[in-house]
């Protein structure tokens, strides 16, 4: 079973990764976006890790509310209210249990990945963040180093795809050849999931 602490260590495990993984995030927004993906997410993590440093919420359900509302106050770019929503909505659906299964965590990230797609639009192959997602969200059923392979493919996957939502769009054929940031930190989140899992 999956505990609150679990959820607290999957969270400062994607802080720890967007910190190293920074420049890296930034420089795939350069020639596709305006060059902030990495900052973005930076100013975001650090909120979310420095409220878990003060005082954990209780239940899983919380510390994904939690964080989700963080980054939504605290980045200003698109991907703040994306990744605020997918959080928001994934610890909505955990709801106020103290403890969650595996199949419970990978129906409720389904939910969260759904509402980021209502809300932003887009659809896998239109090279986003959902691109990673949604093949993590299929293959957490088997294991979470699954999930995080099959996100990892689906961001290199997004190189050869042409934007189809988000600022990448207005490049139109330009986009193509360029591995989609948000793509990029989405394999983040679920490597560190799986990071989390592994202790
Ligand atoms: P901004 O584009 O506002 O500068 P970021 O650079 O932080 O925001 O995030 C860009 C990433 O957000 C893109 O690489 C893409 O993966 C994701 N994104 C942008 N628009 C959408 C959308 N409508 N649906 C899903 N993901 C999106
Ligand atoms: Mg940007
Ligand atoms: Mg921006």
């Amino acid at each position: 079973m999956l505990d609150a602490d679990f959820f607290r260590r999957w969270m400062t495990a994607t802080a720890a990764s967007v910190e190293r993984e920074a420049e890296r995030l930034t420089a795939l927004d350069s020639p596709i976006g305006d060059a902030d993906h990495g900052s973005n997410l930076q100013r975001g993590f650090r909120a979310v890790r420095d409220a878990l440093d003060k005082e954990p919420p209780a239940t899983p359900g919380a510390v994904l509310t939690q964080a989700g509302r963080l980054l939504i106050s605290t980045v200003g770019g698109a991907s703040g209210p994306l990744y605020g929503t997918l959080l928001r909505r994934t610890g909505k659906a955990l709801g106020d249990a103290a403890e969650v299964d595996e199949r419970q965590l990978a129906e409720a990230l389904r939910a969260g990945t759904d509402a980021v797609m209502q809300l932003g639009g887009a659809a896998p192959g239109d090279k986003t963040m959902i691109d990673a997602l949604v093949p993590a969200v299929d293959a957490l059923g088997g294991s979470f180093a699954a999930a995080r392979d099959a996100a990892e493919a689906g961001a290199v996957a997004t190189t050869p795809l042409r934007a189809r939502k988000g600022r990448a769009s207005y490049l139109g054929e330009r986009s193509i050849g360029h591995q989609d940031p948000g793509a990029t930190s989405s394999a983040l989140l679920i490597a560190a999931l799986s990071d989390a899992a592994a202790g």
